[in-house]
């Protein structure tokens, strides 16, 4: 079993779904008392959440390219971005280290492929859902991205970053997303990606009429198939 590395942090709400999820996914494909082997570098995320605000990217992209290489110095084998915003900074993370950085995005566009979807939604933070660095990914995989309108792009943004990064759930914003989703969908999309590692603390399939995809499920499950994959 190869060594996975965690960035996290970002929020440290979603990095604890990741260390539960990659553990869940090795004891289902090992069973008994099999764990992940992996490695977690949690950052301090007021100080990134600052320097996205300021566009000061590639000062964030210093820090975590720091952590990468710190999970590589710690023994991890492959390294991973745990939030799909920070991928912006994905090159220069990805230069930093010698083992692979599996990246959130091809996770993520490859279930929305298998699934046979191809006009997919995004949810997401603004920079993700706004910004080309996210969306470009997925449309190289063949992917058709919808985002929400204005009002429902500020909605999603909010929620996010004052309540689910904070671990605070409620049901008025989930019914808030309840109706983006229900947009997204009257526009033609025949699924949601749910591009923010916090949003499957609140949102899950019972919320969509369509198939959601789950970033932090699909990562985690990833990263563990890369883990446990034969060498070579
Ligand atoms: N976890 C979030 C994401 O997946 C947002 C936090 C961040 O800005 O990194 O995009």
């Amino acid at each position: 079993m190869r060594t996975i590395g965690l960035i996290g942090g970002m929020s440290w709400e979603s990095s604890a779904e990741y260390y539960r999820l990659v553990n869940t996914f090795v004891r289902e494909r090992l069973g008994g008392l099999h764990s992940a082997r992996c490695v977690l570098y949690s950052v301090d995320f007021a100080e990134i959440e600052r320097l996205q605000v300021a566009g000061e990217w590639e000062r964030a992209g210093d820090v975590l390219a720091g952590a990468a290489r710190g999970l590589e110095a710690a023994g991890a084998e492959l390294v991973l971005i745990c939030t799909n915003t920070m991928h912006k900074v994905a090159a220069q993370v990805a230069d930093a280290v010698s083992v692979p950085l599996l990246h959130l995005g091809d996770a993520t566009a490859g279930a929305v492929r298998a699934a046979g979807v191809r006009r997919v939604g995004l949810l997401g933070t603004a920079f993700t859902m706004e910004q080309d660095f996210y969306r470009d990914r997925l449309a190289g995989h063949g992917l058709d991205v919808l985002v929400p309108d204005a009002a429902g792009r500020a909605v999603v943004h909010r929620v996010i970053y004052e309540e689910l990064c904070l671990g605070v759930v409620r049901e008025a914003s989930r019914d808030a997303y309840r109706d983006v989703i229900g947009e997204l969908v009257r526009r033609g999309a025949e699924g949601v990606i749910l591009g923010c590692t916090e949003i499957e603390l609140l949102i899950g399939q019972e919320h969509s009429p369509v198939p959601v995809f789950p970033t932090t499920r699909l990562h985690a499950r990833a990263a563990v198939e890369a883990a446990l994959a034969p060498d070579g």
